[in-house]
C-alpha cells in the first residue's frame, strides 16, 4: 500500500498507509489521545476522525482544549441531536437546514404546529438523553441518485431541493446520531456523549422562510446557545441578562429619548430628551474640533449620478444607496441622484475650489454629515443600525509625509475624547494591504508604516487584520470595550490614494509642480445615533450628568411649596443645569419611582421645611439616602456637574 508522510505541530513526521484516518492516527500515538479526540486539521481544512487522508499533508489532532474547534463541533452535533430530538417527539415534522452561528446553532423545521416555549424544554431533555446514550456518530458518501430516492421515500423534500443544489463535482455526504440521518459537509464529533450536556440551552422560536424566500414556505426556527463547559454558558447567559438590561430600545421608551415606526424604517425619530444628549455630545465634539484645528463644512443630501460614477460609488455601492429621481422642470425628463451614502466626494468637491498649496497642508475638514444608506431591514437595530444617520467624519487632506504626524495627532485627539466619555482604554486594529490594491508598494510600505509607528508611539500595539485594507489605502479601527465585555468598532483611520486621484484634487508642491493629496479618512465616533445607542447601554441609562438629558427634576411635597419649586427650578437653569419642576399633585414617592425609571440623576423634594429654609432634599438616582442642603450649594455644585469637561 502507498505510504503518505503526515507532519505533526512539532514537527516531526510520521508514514502511514494511505487511506489513514485522524481516529486511527490518535488510537496510534495512545488510547488515552483516541478517546479524548474530538478532530483533526489537516493541511488547513477541519476534518473529521473518520474522514481518510490520501497524501501527504500537515496534520493537527483537537480535544475539546482546542476551543474554536470544540465550540464548532459541539454546536454542530448539537443542531443534529435537536433535529432528532425533535424528530421522535413529533415524527411528523420535516427537517432542513441547521447551521452554526456566533455562540449556538439554529435548526428550521417545517411543522404544522407551532412550537411552544414548554415544547424547548422538552426538546432540551430529549436531547440530553440522546447525549447520554453516547451514541457513534458515523459517515457515508453515497450516491446522488441513491440519496434523493431516500429523502423523497422518507417524505423530506426539503433535502431532496439541497441535494440537487449541490454541484455534481461535490461528494453527497451522510451523517449518523446513533439511527438518526441527516445530509451533512461535516465534520462531527466521535458520539453524542462528547457534547456537554450541560453547557448548551435552547433560547427562542421564530419564522423564518425556505432559503430566505418569501415566497417559500414559512418554516419555525429553534435558535440555541453552546459552549465547551458549563461556566461559560452561565457567563454567556448572565452577558445576555445584563445586555437585556441595558437595551438601548427599552431605556430609549423609559427615559423618552426617541422613537422608530414603520413608515422610516431605520431612521430615528428624536424626542427632547434624546435630542437634548444628541447636542450636547454634537457641541462637544465641535469644541473638541475646533481646538483640533479642523475646519467645518457642510455638503449637499441629494447629489447627481455623475459625481458618484466619478468617485466609484455609483459601480461599487449602489445596492447601499437610495435613488431619487426628479423630473426637472417637468420635461419628462428624469435626472438621477443618489442621497448621499458618505460625505468624501463632496469634501474633496470643496478642497478642489481655489487653488491649494503646500501650505494648506494638512487641511483637516470635518462635517457633522447626514448620510443615508440602505440596510436590509432584518439588519436594522434601534439606533445602533439605522439607514439615516451622522457621521462625525472629517478628511484630512495631506502629503505623503504628513501621513505619520497626524495619525499620531489623532489617536491623542480619540484618546482624549474616548477619556471624556468614560473609556479609558480601547483596542487598535490594523488592516493592511489586500490582494487587489491601488497604488505601488512603496506607497503602501510609506503609509502602513507611518500608521504603524504612530500606533506604536501611543503604546498601543495594533492587532494585525491581515490583508484587510481597502484597496485604496491601510486603515486602524479603534474599539471599545463596553461594561459587560461587548467589543464596538467606533473610530475609523484610513489612508486613500486613490479618491483625490478619480476627482483630480491637487495642490501646488514647494518645488511649484501639482502634485496629489492623500486622503485621511477618519471618524472618532462613528455616528452619533450608533454611539449613543453605546453610551445608553454602557451606563445603562445613567448617563454621565453633563450628557443626561434631564439633569434635575425639583419636586413638591405639597403644593405650599409650587411657588419656591419654580424659584430653585430657575436658580439651576441660571446655573446652565437642565431642570424641570414638578408640581403634579402626586405622592412625592410616586414622583421619585416615576423620575428612577426616566433615569434623572438628581431629584430635589421640597416642602414646607425647605421652603422655611431655603434648602433642598436631595435624592441621587440609585441611592436610598437623601440629605438636606442649602439651595446655594446645591447649585453650585450641580452647576460645576453639569459643566461639560472639555470646559471644567
Ligand atoms: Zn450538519
Ligand atoms: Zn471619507
Amino acid at each position: 500500500m502507498a505510504q503518505i508522510s503526515l507532519t505533526f505541530p512539532d514537527g516531526n513526521a510520521r508514514s502511514y498507509d494511505a487511506g489513514v484516518t485522524p481516529a486511527q492516527i490518535a488510537a496510534d500515538i495512545s488510547t488515552s489521545l483516541a478517546k479524548k479526540a474530538i478532530s483533526a486539521t489537516v493541511d488547513g481544512k477541519h476534518w473529521d476522525l473518520q474522514w481518510p487522508i490520501s497524501a501527504d499533508a500537515q496534520i493537527a489532532i483537537h480535544t475539546m482544549a482546542d476551543e474554536a474547534q470544540a465550540n464548532e463541533l459541539v454546536r454542530h452535533d448539537l443542531a443534529h441531536i435537536m433535529a432528532r430530538a425533535v424528530q421522535e417527539i413529533w415524527p411528523a415534522t420535516k427537517v432542513t437546514i441547521g447551521p452554526v452561528i456566533e455562540n449556538g446553532w439554529y435548526y428550521d423545521f417545517d411543522r404544522a404546529e407551532p412550537f411552544t416555549p414548554e415544547d424547548l424544554g422538552l426538546i432540551e431533555k430529549k436531547m440530553k438523553e440522546i447525549i447520554n446514550k453516547r451514541e457513534p456518530v458515523t459517515t457515508e458518501v453515497w450516491e446522488r441518485t441513491r440519496a434523493i430516492e431516500f429523502y423523497k421515500a422518507n417524505n423530506e423534500p426539503y433535502k431532496v431541493e439541497l441535494i440537487e443544489a449541490i454541484p455534481g463535482t461535490e461528494p453527497i455526504r451522510m451523517y449518523w446520531h446513533g439511527h438518526w440521518q441527516d445530509l451533512c459537509r461535516g465534520p462531527h464529533l466521535q458520539h453524542t456523549g462528547q457534547v456537554p450536556g450541560d453547557a448548551f440551552k435552547l433560547m427562542s422560536i421564530a419564522g423564518a422562510y425556505w432559503r430566505g424566500d418569501s415566497k417559500r414556505p414559512m418554516l419555525q426556527r429553534i435558535y440555541g446557545v453552546a459552549f465547551t463547559g458549563k461556566e461559560k454558558l452561565k457567563a454567556h447567559l448572565h452577558m445576555l441578562e445584563e445586555a437585556a438590561k441595558r437595551d438601548h430600545r427599552k431605556l430609549g421608551r423609559e427615559m423618552d429619548l426617541f422613537h422608530m415606526q414603520e413608515e422610516a424604517p431605520g431612521q430615528v425619530f428624536w424626542h427632547p430628551n434624546g435630542w437634548t444628549i444628541y447636542t450636547e455630545l454634537q457641541d462637544y465634539m465641535r469644541r473638541q474640533q475646533r481646538r483640533g484645528g479642523y475646519v467645518e463644512v457642510n455638503t449637499p443630501q441629494v447629489v447627481d449620478r455623475k459625481l458618484w460614477e466619478r468617485s466609484g460609488h455609483w459601480e461599487k455601492y449602489q445596492e447601499n444607496m437610495f435613488i431619487v429621481e426628479v423630473d426637472e422642470e417637468h420635461a419628462r425628463e428624469k435626472a438621477v441622484n443618489a442621497l448621499k451614502p458618505m460625505n468624501c466626494p463632496c469634501h474633496v468637491e470643496i478642497f478642489k475650489v481655489g487653488l491649494k498649496s503646500y501650505r494648506d497642508l494638512p487641511l483637516r475638514m470635518a462635517e457633522f454629515g447626514s448620510c443615508n444608506r440602505y440596510e436590509p431591514s432584518g439588519a436594522l437595530h434601534g439606533i445602533m443600525r439605522v439607514r439615516g444617520f451622522t457621521q462625525d467624519d472629517a478628511h484630512i487632506f495631506s502629503t505623503e509625509e504628513q501621513i505619520e504626524a497626524e495619525t499620531a495627532e489623532f489617536i491623542r485627539f480619540l484618546s482624549a475624547i474616548y477619556k471624556d466619555l468614560g473609556f479609558e482604554s480601547f483596542k487598535v486594529k490594523f488592516s493592511d494591504r489586500p490582494e487587489t490594491r491601488a497604488g505601488s508598494d512603496a506607497v503602501w510600505d510609506k503609509a502602513e508604516s507611518a500608521l504603524l509607528s504612530a500606533t506604536r508611539a501611543a503604546g498601543i500595539e495594533p492587532e494585525l487584520n491581515p490583508g484587510e485594507g481597502a484597496f485604496y489605502g491601510p486603515k486602524l479601527e479603534f474599539v471599545l470595550t463596553d461594561a459587560i465585555g461587548r467589543d464596538w468598532q467606533c473610530g475609523t483611520f484610513q489612508v486613500d490614494f486613490v479618491l483625490p486621484e478619480r476627482l483630480d484634487a491637487s495642490y501646488i508642491g514647494a518645488d511649484g509642480a501639482k502634485h496629489r493629496p492623500v486622503m485621511l479618512h477618519r471618524a472618532t465616533l462613528g455616528s452619533f445615533e450608533r454611539f449613543i445607542g453605546i453610551l445608553i447601554e454602557e451606563h445603562a441609562g445613567k448617563l454621565p450628568f453633563w450628557l443626561a438629558p434631564r439633569q434635575v427634576v425639583v419636586a413638591s411635597i405639597t403644593s405650599e411649596a409650587d411657588d419656591y419649586v419654580h424659584q430653585v427650578v430657575a436658580e439651576l437653569r441660571a446655573a446652565g443645569v437642565r431642570a424641570e419642576a414638578d408640581t403634579r399633585n402626586e405622592k412625592i414617592n410616586y414622583k421619585v419611582r416615576e423620575h428612577s425609571v426616566g433615569k434623572v440623576p438628581v431629584i430635589l423634594a421640597v416642602g414646607q421645611r425647605e421652603v422655611e429654609e431655603r434648602t433642598v432634599s436631595v435624592r441621587r438616582l440609585g441611592e436610598k439616602q437623601t440629605s438636606v442642603q442649602s439651595l446655594a450649594d446645591v447649585t453650585k455644585e450641580l452647576g460645576r456637574a453639569a459643566t461639560p469637561p472639555d470646559l471644567l
